[in-house]
């Protein structure tokens, strides 16, 4: 099973994308920005998160 969750990068806070159980994941996944290794207890795959950088600025509503 994969499954994902997102989360700031422990060093730099950018925002990224961790994925668990996908191909590519590593037990010392890097940061994309700032090449930090980020622990994890199970093999990740960690990607920028650009779909949640606008989140960081006001936005309109959703229209939910
Ligand atoms: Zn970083």
């Amino acid at each position: 099973m994969s499954s994902a969750w997102f989360g700031p990068c422990p060093h730099c806070n950018v925002s990224l994308s961790y994925l668990q159980g996908v191909s590519g994941s590593k037990m010392n996944p890097q940061c994309p920005r700032c090449h930090t290794v980020i622990a994890v207890t199970r093999p990740t795959f960690v990607k920028a998160d650009h779909s949640r950088l606008s989140l960081m600025k006001p936005t309109r509503p959703m229209p939910y």
